[in-house]
This record gives C-alpha cells, structure tokens and sequence, in this order.
C-alpha cells in the first residue's frame, strides 16, 4: 500500500459536516485539513454508480487540479426494503434545486417504506467509501459501513443528512441525538477511517 506523509491532506470535499467529521478524525495524527471549496475546487460531476466509482471521480479531480494527494469520500445511506436505495443517489434525493432538504428526503424514505408495507425492522446501513488518490493516479480504496434500521419520527439535531431516522444496530437513540465522538467510534465513516489510517506513515 502506497503512504501518505504529509502534515497537510487535501479533502475534496464541499460538505462542510463531513469535513468537521474527517477534521476530527485526522487531528490525533496530527494531520490537518483542507477544504476543496476553500481552494475553490470546482465539484465534478459524480456519474459513478457505486460509492467506489464516485469517490475515485472527487479524488483524482482534486489531485489533477492541484498536484497534491487528495482524499475524498463517497457515501449514502442503503435501505433494503428500498432495494438498496438510496444509495448513491442519498444526496439527490435531498436536492430541491435550491439547496438540499433533508427531511424531505428523510420523509420520502419512510413514506416509500410504508408504501412498500416493509415489515420492522427497517434494515439499513449508512456505507462509506474513503479514495485517496496521487496527482500520478494511484490510488488507495477503503471501505466501511454501519448496519441499523430506519426509525420515525425524526429524532435528534446532533448530526447532518439522515442522521435523524438512522438507529445503529445495539443503541437506542439515532445518529442524530449522539455527540460527535461517540458518532465517528462507529460510524460508516469512522470504519473506512480506521482503514484509512494504515496507509498513513506515522
Ligand atoms: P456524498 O457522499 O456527498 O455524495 O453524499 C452522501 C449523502 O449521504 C449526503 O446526502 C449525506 O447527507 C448522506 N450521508 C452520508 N453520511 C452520512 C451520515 O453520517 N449521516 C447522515 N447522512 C449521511
């Protein structure tokens, strides 16, 4: 596996809760962090229809436009019921065309389940894809996920996206009503991350 051993990462990213989330996970390795909208990084089109082809798509934009190694992160949320959606299509599913609405999404997640009379309970993982992609096109893939249900009504205002109708397997309060930390301990993005950190020389 190829190392990453700079002080500085490039997150091709424009989501700023995901960008706090990764923050958060990089600090112990003394690893700090750069926004793709701060380098005011244009945001490629994602036309993969995987979370791998989609991360693969952020990060080797990012490292292209700016010669340095990029991680980006590819993730949605599956809902079996829902044959897997909506998966990679989890932020579209949000877009209004002036911003995203995520208890829009949210409600159109638990009304798609009570029109498909999915029986409880409602099975779901939130999955992460890490890419960490060289200016050269190499590139590393880590992956990770977090098995629960979908639960209504909305609960929580801790977190970002579906965090509200997200109850992890083995708790009892959502995504969205847990502190950050005990998020990313185990979270689809904390996973991927623990992955992540092997590719780190440190
Ligand atoms: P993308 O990875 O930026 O393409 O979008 C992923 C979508 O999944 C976004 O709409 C996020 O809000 C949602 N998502 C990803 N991770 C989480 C999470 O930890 N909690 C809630 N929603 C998430």
């Amino acid at each position: 596996m190829r190392k990453f051993d700079s002080d500085t990462l490039l997150v091709a990213t424009h989501n700023q809760g995901k960008l706090e989330e990764i923050a958060d996970l990089l600090r112990p390795y003394g690893i700090a962090v750069t926004g793709a909208a701060t380098l005011n990084l244009p945001e490629p089109e994602e036309t993969g229809t995987t979370f791998i082809e989609n991360a693969r798509i952020k990060a080797h934009a990012a490292a292209k436009a700016t010669g340095l190694p990029a991680l980006a992160d590819d993730s949605g949320l599956a809902v079996d019921a829902l044959g897997g959606a909506p998966g990679v299509y989890t932020a579209d599913w949000a877009e209004t065309g002036d911003g995203r609405d995520f208890p829009m999404a949210m409600t159109r997640v638990w009304d798609e389940l009570e029109k498909a009379n999915a029986p409880a309970p409602r099975a779901a993982q939130f999955w992460c894809t890490f890419v960490l992609a060289w200016p050269d096109g190499h590139d590393e893939v880590f992956e990770g996920f977090v098995p629960g249900q979908i639960t209504w009504p909305m609960r929580g205002d801790q977190g970002h996206g579906y965090d509200p109708i997200f109850l992890p397997d083995g708790y009892d309060i959502t995504f969205g009503e847990m502190d950050r930390w005990e998020k990313n301990r185990i979270s689809h993005r904390g996973r991927a991350f623990e992955k992540l950190v092997a590719a780190f020389d440190r």
